[in-house]
């Protein structure tokens, strides 16, 4: 199973990926919690990524799409993938084709995950994230037990840099002017698949496992 969740951010792609990728078996590829890692761990790709992130603009491509190669190369991606948050751009979907096609038959779906812009904005200035696991909460809809400890491995919760009102509204333009043409790339290529985001996150998920059986993916 090679799987693209593609959508904007707040959609809720790093949820249904990560309940895809325990479902099926599968590695669950968020280049965002990679980049986050790196710059936390302060490697070489860390700090030039860092100033784009917090101004929530895209990462040039160049760095990107070798930290992709490189992770989608290891043992545990053969059994399959669920990428989240890459591709975001058509160079970057055009070097993902070719890489795949060169080493297999290529990815198997794209799932869109659509939610309205109100629904969007509500979403992300309200998120927060486990620094240590990354398990992502609400503050009205999915808060911790304990506040601002994540209930899951004991982490610190915080809200991303990227979360603040003046990067959404970046990563919103970013979104509009270089990833939503991917949604017309891949829906030539026949593999798009729509997904109403605006329900909850297991009645997404169930959608997202009838088009997964229907396809036989
Ligand atoms: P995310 O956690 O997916 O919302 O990503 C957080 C930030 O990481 C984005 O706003 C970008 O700055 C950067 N980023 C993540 N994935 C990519 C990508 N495929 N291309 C460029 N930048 C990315």
């Amino acid at each position: 199973m090679k799987l693209v969740m593609l959508g904007a951010p707040g959609a809720g792609k790093g949820t249904q990926a990560k309940l895809i990728s325990q479902q099926f078996d599968v590695s669950h590829i968020s280049t965002g919690d990679m980049l986050r890692e790196a710059v936390e761990k302060e490697t070489e790709l860390g700090i030039k990524a860092k100033a784009y992130m917090d101004e929530g603009r895209l990462v040039p491509d160049k760095l990107v799409i070798s930290m992709v190669q490189e992770r989608l190369g290891r043992e545990d991606c053969q059994n399959g993938f669920t990428l989240d948050g890459f591709p975001r751009t058509v160079a970057q979907a055009e070097v993902l084709q070719d890489m795949l096609e060169r080493i297999d038959k290529g990815l198997g779906m794209v799932l869109d995950i659509e939610v309205s812009e109100d629904m969007l904005i509500r979403r992300l200035t309200q998120r927060r994230q486990c620094r240590k696991c990354g398990k992502i909460y609400h503050l009205a809809n999915n808060p911790s037990a304990t506040e601002g400890v994540c209930d899951e491995c004991g982490g610190e919760i915080y809200q991303r840099v990227d979360d603040e009102e003046s990067a959404i509204k970046k990563r919103l333009e970013e979104y509009h002017s270089k990833t939503k043409p991917l949604i017309s790339y891949y829906q030539e290529l026949g593999l798009l698949r729509v997904i109403d985001g605006q329900q909850g996150t297991d009645d997404v998920f169930e959608d997202i496992k009838r088009v997964l059986k229907a396809s036989r993916v």
